[in-house]
């Protein structure tokens, strides 16, 4: 099979490390299948691997980040002959009256030019089956590829999710609140080479557990993308009790979440991380207006990016859905953040009253305590087995 990769190819000098990346990536999806040959020509990637496989595989290579377009290819001799015979066999059988060879060379020094290579596929297609030749609207096409030491030949072309290779861009943490809008971000900000660790804040021990098992199925799920993927659990529920206690009032939901971003920033510097993503559009509901984003941001030291600002809920939606999180995003589940909310919201939070508010509740002492409380969970692994079982 052949990956093109899509913008890692602009890159100028220092594109060998995103290959390599790439290439760690690539293996560990590919982890379970035993041995892999890979070969880096270029800006594309062929991955040599059991044929009994192939099918599980072409699915997980169209989930790795990086990759553009995924050939199911075949390797072939370097000779015109072999060309010739992979062609009559890929387009026999094929319903279609019309066809064309598209072929190019990677290997400029070879005894054939591309077009007298597809002139004399051609001729053999067409004395073996009864198809002719049309370049302009062809029913079927064989795009042959003449490389280093071998020709790829392939008819069919899939799409990847494009983007830099997880990994490149470092590393971040994802508040993941179960919502539809967090699992989306965390996909955004894999595909700008982020490799992403979550963080649940759950209402326990005053709800059910029901919001935990959303954020490990949404993780699960993106992991597909990732590999290793891993959950941290915090239970807030007592903390939330606290700043209702402290009497947050309208500024609840605003002290919640910049107590969630204190706690996230110090997990992250523990883990490494550089970043945290949040799945904040603006406007979206009170707690997101311009004004509140900025006080929640202070709380942290680390960027907060946000990759949905801009985005319409439908939008995301959308994206959710093409994703397969939406399904688990929307059961029912007891929501740590209205639990002790007023249900009016401040959409312009004061500051000397938030600040109030977190005296009253110690926060250097609070927020160690609930970062040492996090539960390490790994949604990915036992599912990537799973899914493998059943798609082989
Ligand atoms: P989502 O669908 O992601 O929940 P939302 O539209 O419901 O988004 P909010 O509930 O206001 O928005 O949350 C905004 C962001 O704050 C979330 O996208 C998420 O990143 C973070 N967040 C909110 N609640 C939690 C939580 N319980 N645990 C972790 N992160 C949370
Ligand atoms: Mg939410």
């Amino acid at each position: 099979m052949l990956l093109k990769l899509g913008e890692i190819v602009l890159r100028g000098r220092n594109r060998w490390r995103f290959y390599a990346q790439l290439q760690r990536n690539v293996k560990r999806a590919f982890r379970d299948v035993g041995p892999l040959e890979l070969r880096q020509r270029g800006g594309v990637l062929a991955v040599l691997a059991p044929d009994e496989h192939a099918d599980a595989l072409l699915a997980r290579a169209r989930d790795v980040i990086g990759v553009n377009v995924v050939h199911p290819a075949r390797v072939l001799e370097k000779t015109p002959e072999a060309a010739a015979a992979a062609a009559i066999q890929l387009l026999r059988d094929r319903p279609g009256r019309t066809f064309a060879v598209r072929a190019r060379r990677r290997d400029k020094q070879w005894a054939l030019t591309s077009h007298e290579l597809a002139a004399l596929v051609g001729r053999a297609v067409q004395d073996e089956l009864d198809l002719d030749v049309d370049l302009d609207e062809p029913d079927l096409e064989i795009h042959l590829e003449v490389d280093r030491s071998e020709i790829f030949a392939y008819t069919e072309k899939l799409p990847g999710p494009g983007g830099l290779p997880v990994g490149t861009s470092g590393r971040a943490l994802v508040l993941l609140s179960g919502g539809i809008d967090s699992p989306v971000a965390a996909f955004r900000v894999m595909k700008r080479g982020l490799r992403c660790d979550f963080v649940h804040f759950s209402g326990r021990p005053f709800t059910g557990p029901e919001s935990i098992y959303k954020a490990y199925a949404q993780v699960a799920r993106l992991d597909r993308f990732q590999g290793g993927s891993r959950l941290f659990v915090v239970p807030f529920g007592h903390a939330q009790r606290e700043l209702a206690t402290a009497r947050a009032g309208r500024l609840q939901v605003l002290a919640q979440r910049r107590l969630m971003v204190h706690v996230a920033a110090a997990l992250a510097e523990r883990e490494d991380a550089q970043a945290l993503v949040t799945g904040d559009a603006l406007g979206q509901v009170s707690s997101q207006t311009l004004h509140n984003l900025a006080v929640v941001e202070e709380a942290s030291p680390l960027p907060l990016l946000r990759p949905l600002l801009a985005w319409d809920k439908s939008e995301i939606v959308r994206e959710a859905e093409s994703l397969g999180t939406l399904d688990v995003s929307t059961l029912p589940a007891d929501d740590c953040c209205t639990l002790f909310a007023s249900p009016l919201a401040e959409t312009r939070a004061d500051r000397r009253k938030l600040q109030r508010v977190e005296g009253l509740v110690e926060l250097p002492a609070l927020v160690p305590r609930l970062v040492a409380s996090a539960e390490l969970v790994r949604p990915g692994s036992p599912r990537r087995t799973a899914e493998t079982a059943e798609r082989v």
